[in-house]
């Protein structure tokens, strides 16, 4: 099954995504997580992209097509691949059209997390994120077993710089001007499917292979 999971920051796209990766044991390919991945290991790439991160802001077209393009050519990607976060601009949603031609493949379906700026805000401003394994938690919704720290590795949890108020403002105005347009793109060719991420975690989760089994991408 080949996913991109679309919609503004704060969505859940990324809590379904591995939920689904675990599911079908299919790569999460998340251009944010390999992004920050890169800064936290200080890599060329990473100095390149700091910046732009760290403000919230996108990172250009072609470092980030290369980077997702390099990612799909390995071998854990031939079994299907969930894309979060990317493509997010009408740019890169032609360059990967352009990528998986070469490679006979395309996407299977693309789903529209539906959100409202409010809800994005709450998740964003509460988030807490592992600094050893990355796994997200939320105060509310999600909170860790023990205050500040991770339930799986023990190490403390923070704030992402970009989740401040302020810097997710930004983020979901550049979502309005760069990749709202998206969804009319994959609407034209049949391939969106709206759900709506403001359902509990779960519950989500059981709608999206509800539908999945009833489109027959899965077995029933
Ligand atoms: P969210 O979806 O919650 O906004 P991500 O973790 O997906 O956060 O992305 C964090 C940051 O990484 C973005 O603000 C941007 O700087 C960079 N980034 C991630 N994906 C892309 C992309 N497809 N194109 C450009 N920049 C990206
Ligand atoms: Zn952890």
């Amino acid at each position: 099954m080949r996913l991109v999971l679309l919609g503004p920051p704060g969505a859940g796209k990324g809590t379904q995504a591995k939920l689904l990766s675990e599911k079908f044991n299919i790569p999460h390919i998340s251009t944010g997580d390999m992004l920050r991945d890169e800064v936290r290991e200080k890599t060329e790439l990473g100095h390149k992209v700091a910046e732009f991160v760290k403000i919230g802001e996108l990172v250009p077209d072609d470092i980030v097509i290369k980077v997702v393009i390099h990612r799909l050519s390995k071998p854990d990607a031939k079994a299907g691949f969930i894309l979060d976060g990317f493509p997010r601009t009408l740019k890169q949603a032609e360059e990967l059209n352009k990528a998986l031609r070469e490679l006979n493949i395309s996407i299977d379906r693309v789903i529209y997390f539906q959100t409202t700026p409010e809800v994005s805000i709450k998740r964003l401003s509460g988030r807490r994120v592992c600094e050893g394994c990355g796994v997200n938690f939320h105060l509310i919704n999600m909170p860790p077993k023990h205050e500040g720290i991770c339930d799986f590795c023990g190490k403390e949890l923070f704030l992402r710089e970009d989740d401040k108020e302020e810097t997710v403002k930004k983020r979901l105005e550049i979502y309005r001007k760069e990749t709202v347009s998206l969804i009319d793109y994959y609407k034209n060719n049949g391939s969106l499917r709206e759900v709506s991420g403001d359902l509990e975690a779960n519950k989500l989760n059981s709608q999206l292979l509800k539908m999945f089994a009833e489109e027959k991408l899965i077995a029933k």
